[in-house]
This record gives C-alpha cells, sequence and structure tokens, in this order.
C-alpha cells in the first residue's frame, strides 16, 4: 500500500533527512587512508546519538537476511555494490559507497553517496560521477503527472548511455514511518509506466552502476554483501525525495563539508 505525506509529515520527513545528510557528510570527511570501516561506522553512530535519532539499519533483518545487520552505515568497498558490513579493514586506494539511515520522530531517512579514498583512478571517478548524474536524472523525473516508469528509465538511460552494467533486483522504494515502504522503484524501466507520481508521495532513489557493464551480480558469504560477479568496482547514490507540486524535494539534500578535504 502506497502512503501519500502531508506537507506537514514532509517537513518532518526533512529534519530526519537533514540528520542523515550530516552524517554521510561526516563519514566522508572522516574516510582516509588508514581509517578503518568500523571507525567511519562510529562516525555515523555519534551523529545519530548527537541528534537523538535512532538508526534503520542497526538490527534490521529482511527476509534474506541471515542475520540482523550490526551496523549503522552500509560500507560497500571496490566490488562490493550494496549492503557492505563495517569491519576492521583499513581503507587504502579504495572506492566507497556508504549508505546510511536515520529515524527521528517517527519517520525514516536514507541516503548513499560513493567517493573515491586514495589516489583516484580516472574509472572510479567517473562511475561514481554517473552515479551522482544518474541520481540527478531520476530526480528530475520524480515530478506530478510522471510516472513510476519515467523515473527508472532516466536513471537506466544515463547508467546504460555511459556502458555501465545494473544489477536487477535492487533499487529505489517509497519511504515514510518504515524506511522500505511501497513503491517499489527500479533503476531501469519504460517511460509512462507505472504508477502515477502524486503530491505526498516519498521516494528513496538509488541508482547502483556496475564499472564492467555487466549486470552480474552475487550475494557475499556474510549473507548481506552484494558483489560484481566479475570483480569490477560498483558505485551507489540515493537521496530520499518528497514529490510536491512545486517540484521533487530533496530531503536528505547534504550542506557542504566545512573541512579543507576536495
Ligand atoms: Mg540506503
Ligand atoms: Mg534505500
Amino acid at each position: 500500500m502506497v502512503e501519500l505525506k502531508t506537507d506537514t509529515a514532509i517537513d518532518a520527513m526533512y529534519e530526519t533527512g537533514q540528520v542523515v545528510g550530516r552524517g554521510l557528510t561526516a563519514v566522508r570527511a572522516a574516510a582516509d587512508v588508514g581509517v578503518s570501516l568500523r571507525e567511519l561506522d562510529e562516525v555515523a553512530h555519534e551523529v545519530l546519538r548527537a541528534a537523538g535519532a535512532t538508526s534503520p539499519f542497526l538490527g534490521y533483518r529482511p527476509s534474506f537476511a541471515p542475520t540482523p545487520f550490526p551496523a549503522v552505515l552500509c560500507l560497500s568497498v571496490n566490488d562490493a555494490i550494496v549492503h557492505g558490513i563495517p569491519d576492521d579493514y583499513r581503507l587504502r586506494g579504495d572506492l566507497v559507497s556508504a549508505d546510511f539511515g536515520a529515524e527521528l520522530g517517527g519517520w525514516a531517512g536514507d541516503s548513499a553517496m560513493s567517493f573515491v579514498v586514495g589516489e583516484p583512478r580516472p574509472a572510479d571517478v567517473r562511475l561514481v560521477e554517473t552515479a551522482e548524474r544518474a541520481l540527478a536524472a531520476g530526480i528530475a523525473a520524480a515530478v506530478v503527472g510522471n510516472r513510476i516508469g519515467d523515473i527508472a528509465h532516466a536513471i537506466g538511460e544515463v547508467c546504460r548511455t555511459a556502458g555501465y552494467g545494473i544489477p536487477d533486483g535492487f533499487g529505489g522504494h517509497g519511504i515514510g514511518r518504515r524506511m522500505h515502504e511501497d513503491p517499489p522503484v527500479p533503476n531501469e524501466g519504460r517511460p509512462g509506466r507505472g504508477m502515477p507520481l502524486r503530491h505526498g508521495l516519498v521516494l528513496a532513489i538509488e541508482p547502483m552502476l556496475i564499472g564492467s557493464g555487466k549486470d552480474g551480480y552475487h550475494e557475499a558469504p556474510d549473507g548481506w554483501t552484494l558483489r560484481t560477479n566479475d570483480g569490477s568496482r560498483a558505485a551507489h547514490a540515493e537521496h530520499t525525495v518528497a514529490i510536491t507540486e512545486s517540484g521533487p524535494r530533496i530531503l536528505t539534500a547534504r550542506q557542504e563539508a566545512h573541512t579543507s578535504r576536495a
């Protein structure tokens, strides 16, 4: 069932979304060569504590998962696409996808970004930039009068035109009181198809790209991490977006980090 949110609820979801944005900004600022994934999870956890927010990730156990998720942050490194578990791995020259969520005042927020740590490889930079461009195209299509298929098509076009693969079966979703609500928002599809977009629909839009151009992926032995089949690197970008009569409103928009890092 799809729940349309009131304007008051969307304002409340924006407050949650800002906590998510702050967490990702803090994680990005802290990510450096020699820093462990577990330390980045602690950075994100501290942002939740400071805001009085809780984590929809910690203890989350969907039907496919063998164990509850043990962290507040998903960190998917290099050939990991999504759902990576923060561990003691220390970053070096890596492509990191960070996916973070919060719950505050009864509302959830969900957002992700990819970035390069260490000496950037041009192929990684292009992949990350294309993920952001695919997300922007999906958001631009999230307008009243369009349909879910228009978002999916916009995302898929950017990814495929750039020569990247798309892992079928994972994508965006409705979001509200719970992190995952209806409707699903695929990362590839036909324009003009699917549910009409209406004022008050709130979606997490989240392209996932595979660098080799192939679509194959598999679940790692931990039962959570999705990895590319050919070992090529992947990128992920996500925002929680409210569809309104005055256009898409990005609830997890990030403020610029006040740090010296590029
Ligand atoms: Mg997410
Ligand atoms: Mg999501």
